[in-house]
């Protein structure tokens, strides 16, 4: 094989390890932060209190506001708070929703967001934010939201659920699975996304048969490190582009649905990257069809397999399929309009996944009149 490609390392720092929430003082002081707001969902807003105390006065607040999908308004509010409070920066503690919180104060303060993630979604090794105005989320890259440094405490992760554990963990995996196709991979990226799939899918049963185990929640948080690493360093293709239709369009829960979806989508493309089925089938103990395989974890782990049970109608179909054919990507295997309804409805029935997925329905449906 010969080789060609670009790399160009994300400037991150990572401190990883049971406890390491503790260093969080150490960490600001290293970037210079003395004012710190405190970001993190409703939900989580004792862990958020309980992070700001432990800064003393190096924090100024705490915002427990953030929701998925970054609303503009929640953006715009939480903007105002920082310059209110004179925030020098911004401690984002929780899944992808408070980070993408902090990356919103970014784009418009320029604020540095220390990251502290509890779930595996990964936000925190990307430079790519999103925002959502009247039902539409718009996303970029910009390297002023990518956080300055995170902290990665496992310890704060043996309270997510255990099913959102399952499906925040395969979350992850996509994001391995879509760089190891990616049109600028890698090869140390393509190493850590085998190593990301290898420790998550070793890692669930485990959270599965006990969430307090805490020598499978330090590894399930190293795989999502990695995985979001892979996510920072490469363009995602059409699984990511089909999640983000579902989720924009239907509001469907993010996490679930990429568990959903991504056996669909790999299995469509599998045919075209034989090198990916490679790194995969090793990650996941040497299967012969790693889309196959990753559809029975999901089943053994009682994660959802269906995108009927997270809300979506049938009927939605050639509006999600029009959503994610709407805009050019990459893909390694071409991808028509018919191919997505396909998918979207194995998918949506819980189909065993196939690379050449029908909906019968298409006929009459297809706007190319088909
Ligand atoms: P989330 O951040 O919305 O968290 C889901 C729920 O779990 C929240 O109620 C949260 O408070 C709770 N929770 C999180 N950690 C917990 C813990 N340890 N214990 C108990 N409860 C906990 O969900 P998510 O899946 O992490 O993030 C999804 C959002 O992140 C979406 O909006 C998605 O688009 C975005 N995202 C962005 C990027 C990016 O690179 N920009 C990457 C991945 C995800």
């Amino acid at each position: 094989m010969t080789r060609k490609f670009v790399y160009e390392a994300l400037p991150m720092r990572v401190r990883f390890g049971a406890g390491s929430l503790s260093t969080l003082p150490e960490e600001l002081d290293q970037i210079g932060l003395r004012r710190v707001l405190v970001l993190c969902s409703p939900e989580q807003e004792a862990t958020g209190r309980q992070v700001a105390e432990a800064l003393g006065d190096r924090s100024v607040g705490v915002l427990a506001e953030a929701v998925m999908h970054v609303p503009n308004e929640v953006a715009q509010r939480a903007s105002d708070e920082a310059a209110r409070v004179g925030a020098d920066g911004c401690v984002a503690v929780g899944g992808g929703s408070a980070i993408g919180l902090g990356k919103a104060i970014a784009l418009k303060h320029g604020l540095p967001i220390v990251a502290v993630p509890t779930t595996y979604a990964g936000s925190e090794m990307t430079p790519v934010w999103g925002l959502t105005t009247d039902g539409r989320k718009e996303t970029g890259r910009d390297p002023r939201v990518l956080p300055r440094s995170v902290v990665y405490d496992p310890q704060l992760t043996a309270t997510l659920p255990v099913p959102m554990s399952v499906t925040s963990g395969i979350n992850a995996i996509a994001h391995a699975v879509e760089a190891l196709y990616a049109p600028d991979a890698t090869p140390i990226i393509s190493l850590m996304a085998e190593e990301g799939v290898r420790a998550l899918a070793t890692a669930l049963p485990a959270i599965v048969a006990d969430g307090s185990d805490r020598e499978a929640r330090s590894n399930a948080l190293y795989g999502s490190w990695l995985c979001g690493a892979c996510l920072g360093a490469t363009t995602m293709s059409l699984h990511h582009k089909l999640c983000h239709a579902l989720g924009g369009t239907l509001n469907l829960p993010h996490a679930q649905t990429h568990t959903v979806v991504l056996p669909h989508a790999l299995a469509f493309n599998q045919p075209a990257v034989p090198d990916a089925v490679a790194a995969l089938s090793r990650a996941l103990g040497g299967v012969e069809d790693p889309a196959d395989r990753l559809w029975e974890i999901a089943g053994e782990l009682g994660a959802p397999r269906t995108l009927a049970e997270l809300g979506m109608k049938e009927e939605d179909i050639p509006r999600i399929a029009e959503e994610a054919t709407s805009r050019s990507y990459g893909n390694p295997r071409p991808i028509a309009y018919d191919d997505v309804t396909g998918i979207l409805y194995a998918a949506w029935g819980g189909q065993r996944p196939s690379a050449n997925p029908v909906w019968a329905g298409q006929k009459q449906n297809s706007p190319a009149g088909a």
